[in-house]
């Protein structure tokens, strides 16, 4: 349910109708709109008092249902777009993030090499995975603490922020450590444990779409993050798996417009994993911008053929340059900057 208060409401009134709200056994949640200020209670209705009941106090407009089965992720509890900030980055209704550098971790010079590289062609947030799900167990599996390290290094020497995968409960800490923002892999979308527990991290997250995962699937996933209390969740369409052979995965691009008009979170586009071959990923990080997507992630590396993961769809630090002016003309064309 939505408990819309009336204009005006200070903070101290805003406080009273939560602590109701949390005596009639459901959690509220406080969203802070341009005009109005809502609260979302959400919890088992069945066994609890009719939260329509607060339609009685002085303070609440209405109190409504919200339809959809996720709830804080729902346009209807929050009609403006979010903002998700990484470090001084924000992601979401203005400019066009480029999140962008190594699948993997591999060295502190690679890292090194490509966060200044990938800077300097504008990207404003440098990703690379130090913790790797495999298909393969005799796959290499990332660095792990060391590439962790690699990063902040990274990090400092560029101001970049840094994104990095999470696969693990008891590594959130140590990876939070190092990073701005925790990735949540298309593997483990519905490990349900681990978002609760990044829910409680204090960090933003970047939530990936699981190869076969339907749209409401991903959004009831980002719920248990934002039902932890944390709001600053971001969605990430990178490719499902479908009957066509010729690309690694299908990007979903249909999921642009379909999110957000379901949900208020950002979008980001990843176009490399998406068509999982370097010579598409400019095309569909550019229909990715046109779609509307708020940012893109981008598999960047200084020698690809040389890449311990994903050197296929791996760009060189040149070819990202120059798709970088062009994802910025497309931009430009849908009124956005890049
Ligand atoms: C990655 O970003 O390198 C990655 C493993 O992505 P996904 O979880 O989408 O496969
Ligand atoms: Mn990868």
């Amino acid at each position: 349910m939505i408990i819309i208060l009336k204009s005006g409401i200070g903070d101290g009134e805003v406080e009273k109708v939560c602590r109701r709200i949390t005596e009639m056994g459901y959690a509220p949640h406080v969203i802070r709109g341009e005009f109005k200020t809502v609260v979302a209670a959400v919890g088992e209705e069945r066994g609890r008092p009719d939260l329509r009941l607060l339609e009685a106090l002085e303070t609440v407009e209405s109190v409504m249902p919200v339809q959809q089965p996720f709830k804080l992720a729902s346009r209807e509890v929050r009609q403006t777009p979010s903002e998700v900030r990484i470090g001084a980055v924000t992601v979401g209704g203005g400019p066009i993030v480029v999140m962008a550098g190594p699948c993997s971790v591999e060295s502190r010079e690679q890292v090194l090499d490509v966060a200044a590289r990938v800077k300097a062609a504008g990207a404003s947030v440098l990703r690379g995975g130090a913790f790797k799900p495999r298909t393969s167990p005799y796959a290499f599996q990332g660095l792990e603490e060391e590439g962790l390290k690699y990063l902040a290094e990274a990090r400092r020497e560029t101001g970049l922020p840094v994104i990095t995968e999470v696969m693990e409960s008891d590594k959130i800490a140590v990876v939070a450590e190092h990073s701005d923002i925790l990735q949540i892999g298309a593997r483990n979308i519905q490990n349900f444990s681990l978002l609760r527990k990044v829910g409680e991290a204090g960090k933003p997250v970047m939530l990936k779409r699981g190869m076969s995962t339907s749209i409401q699937e991903w959004l009831l996933s980002a719920e248990y993050i934002l039902a932890g209390g944390n709001p600053n969740v971001i969605l990430c369409e990178r490719g499902i798996r479908t009957f066509e052979t010729a690309t690694r995965f299908t990007l979903d691009l249909n999921a642009v417009p379909v999110l957000k008009r379901l949900t208020h979170l950002p979008v980001v586009v990843d176009p490399s994993h998406g068509t999982g071959h370097w010579e598409y990923v400019e095309a569909m990080a550019c229909a990715g911008v046109a779609a509307g997507a708020d940012g893109l992630i981008i598999e960047v590396h200084p020698k690809p053929e040389e890449a311990l993961s994903d050197g296929p769809q791996s760009l060189k630090p040149d070819r990202f340059a120059a798709l970088m002016q062009r994802v910025r003309r497309v931009a430009a064309a849908v009124d956005r900057e890049a």
